[in-house]
């Protein structure tokens, strides 16, 4: 699978979805809650609609991470102006079965800007040769 510039996807809990495909496919008498958002995405929906929130598209979750992709060791390589893969990740917590998952996962491309550091430090690696005044 190759994820492609501009990946941007949500999910639901996939034990739930599971669940619910083996219920409809051995057709069980049985109905599972909907479930569109995540336990901590909930209590953020609850507390927007009191108005203390941003409002938008705010939302809450268990954790949210994001950053370029790189190895800390070779960052000093990469020339200024080169655009690298980077991504974003939202988790949370199903309120019907307690499985962590992934809520959001997106490809975020950054392009590698100069570098501020302090004359005479340089990185862990030493000077970074692509920074420039
Ligand atoms: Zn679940």
């Amino acid at each position: 699978m190759t994820i492609e510039k501009g990946f941007n996807r949500k999910y639901n809990c996939p034990i739930c979805e599971l669940r619910a495909w083996l219920i409809k496919r051995l057709e069980l008498n049985e109905e599972l809650p909907p479930n569109e958002t995540g336990f901590l995405g909930q209590l953020g929906e609850e507390i927007k609609s009191m108005g203390f929130t941003r409002g938008g598209d705010w939302k809450y979750c268990l954790d949210s991470k994001s950053g370029p992709v790189i190895d800390d060791k070779t960052t000093n390589k990469i020339p200024v102006g080169v655009e690298i893969p980077g991504y974003g990740i939202m988790t949370d917590v199903c309120p019907i079965c307690g499985t962590v998952y992934s809520t959001h996962l997106s490809r975020i491309d950054a392009i590698i800007k100069p570098r501020l550091e302090r004359p005479g430090l340089g990185g862990r690696d030493g000077p970074n040769p692509f920074f420039s005044n």
